[in-house]
């Protein structure tokens, strides 16, 4: 296919994988997936101090986690490998040693001392502090001679001067860039790495990619990589440059707050149906009302055209509502499995309790689903049934123990409860309706001091379910320590 659509997600794993690099994945996914593209993930890993194995092997683990997956890349290969920028070295190289000798690109040996002095006058004089070109002519002899020396250089491409750059960003809209205030760039630097700006123009063109789609917080990087696209002589992709993710309180989204990473809202019990579902929210708007929207509704849907130009805020409301919505869907076996390590975390369940009391277990995560928005909330919720020492949770619960009729329904509850042959939510439920009539009381006189006692919540579950799920011990134990029995 002549204009088929190849983008590709290009993360540097130098720590936690955000969630807006996961939105970049996941948009760059949805517009390949859309038009039947291709969707490549390769690792640009030049910056070697920072670089870590775990941090990648974080990143490949949460897309796949996602289901975000690529056709073409690293682990999986194809036509256009390497897809880790420090086994692509040789190749920059060559690009490196063409540019040199068509005079595009030069060896600069400036040191440091000088090149910061440059930079301070600059900033004295209010200039944008750039490359003074000192060694954009040095004659050929001397290059050698240095050379011959071994004295440190880096590799500067040659910026033209008084160039328009511009880009027509399908997000942001026509925009463009004066050379003037470039300077001569450094392409490698003097311990041989070449710099992101240069390998990913080389990436891009080389591997065919029609769309660069990715954060805003590149677009001050787009004139270099312009500047490298026309000097390599290849033809600029289609940008576009997607809004930062803020926080509610419209600030940049950091660590202030709370997870800002996959592998956080992973751990906290979050479905990946439900973080694909809201990260494809987040900064692009569906035409339709409807925001449950399945991968594939996703795929169908998208369009680069209705990216916001606006910030995307990270509302995590939102996001749980959505999580909730997934978790209905789940059976009681994958309930409990997404339950089941933050009760062990606590310490309320063992491995012993794993494995005999699995029914319980599978009941009791069932009897809370509409309690809770993500796995790890259950620990809250499930806390009625693992420990005794609770106090009523506020003064209006502790005003329902004090109502003349509470200890009366109290004793009669336990008495009756005590006297029945098997317990379950059906046997327990008509003995609220029999001591309603026998002490003579509405309805909420019976359940709200029961449900105090046995839990100290105003709230919850069923109240017949939580007590046939608490068991014998734990009810009687909890009516005597409410003192009125
Ligand atoms: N490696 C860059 C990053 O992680 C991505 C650069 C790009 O998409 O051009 O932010």
């Amino acid at each position: 296919m002549a204009n088929k659509i190849r983008v590709r997600f290009a993360p540097s794993p130098t720590g936690p994988f955000h969630i807006g690099g996961a939105r970049s994945a996941l948009f760059n996914y949805l517009i390949a997936k859309h038009t039947q593209g291709d969707f490549i993930v390769r690792i640009e890993d030049t910056d070697r101090k920072r670089s870590t194995k775990e941090s990648e092997d974080n990143i490949k683990e949460a897309l796949r986690w996602l289901h975000i997956n690529w056709d073409e890349g690293i682990d999986i290969g194809g036509d256009y490998g390497p897809y880790r920028q420090t086994e692509r070295l040789d190749l920059y190289k060559q690009y490196t040693d063409k540019l040199l000798a068509e005079g595009k690109a030069y060896y600069c040996f400036c040191d440091t001392e000088t090149l910061e002095k440059q930079k301070q006058d600059q900033l004295a004089k209010g200039e944008t502090p750039k490359y003074e070109g000192t060694c954009r002519q040095l004659p050929k002899e001397t290059i050698d001679q240095y050379l011959k020396e071994g004295r440190p250089y880096v590799i500067r491409i040659k910026t033209p001067c008084n160039e328009i750059l511009a880009i027509d960003d399908i997000v942001r809209g026509h925009v463009e860039f004066d050379s003037n205030q470039i300077g001569d760039f450094v392409i490698v630097k003097s311990d041989g790495i070449p710099v992101y700006n240069y390998c990913v123009v080389l990436d891009d063109a080389l591997m065919k990619i029609t769309h660069v789609i990715r954060a805003e917080e590149h677009l001050s990087n787009t004139p270099r990589q312009l500047v490298l696209y026309h000097a390599l002589g290849f033809t600029p992709p289609t940008f576009a440059h997607v809004s930062l993710i803020l926080g509610a309180d419209k600030k940049k989204m950091s660590k202030r707050h709370g997870a800002t990473s996959v592998q956080q809202y992973r751990d906290l019990g979050y479905l990946p149906e439900a973080i694909f579902n809201f990260l494809g929210l987040l900064g692009w708007t569906p035409e339709g009302e409807n925001e449950i929207l399945s991968q594939q509704e996703l795929i169908q849907q998208f369009s680069l055209e209705r990216v916001a130009k606006n910030p995307a805020v990270f509302d995590i409301e939102k996001l749980n509502w959505i999580n909730f919505h997934y978790m209905k869907g789940l059976d009681e076996e994958q309930l409990l499995t997404l339950c089941l390590p933050h009760l062990q975390k606590v310490g309320y369940v063992n491995d012993d309790m794993v494995k005999t009391q699995h029914d319980w277990l599978k009941a009791m995560v069932s009897a809370l689903r509409n309690h809770i928005q993500f796995g790890a909330q259950v620990v809250e919720a499930a806390r009625i049934f693992f420990t005794d020492e609770y106090e009523p949770e506020n003064e209006e619960a502790a005003a329902v123990l004090r109502e003349p009729s509470a200890a009366d329904v109290l004793r009669m509850f336990k008495k009756e409860y005590t006297d029945l042959e098997v317990i379950t939510a059906d046997t327990v439920r008509p003995l609220f309706k029999k001591i309603q009539k026998e002490i003579g009381v509405k309805g909420k006189f019976v359940y709200m001091p029961i449900r105090v006692a046995l839990t100290g919540n105003m709230h919850g579950p069923d109240l017949d379910v939580i007590i046939s799920l608490m068991g014998h011990d734990k009810v009687v134990t909890r009516l005597m320590n409410s003192g009125l029995v």
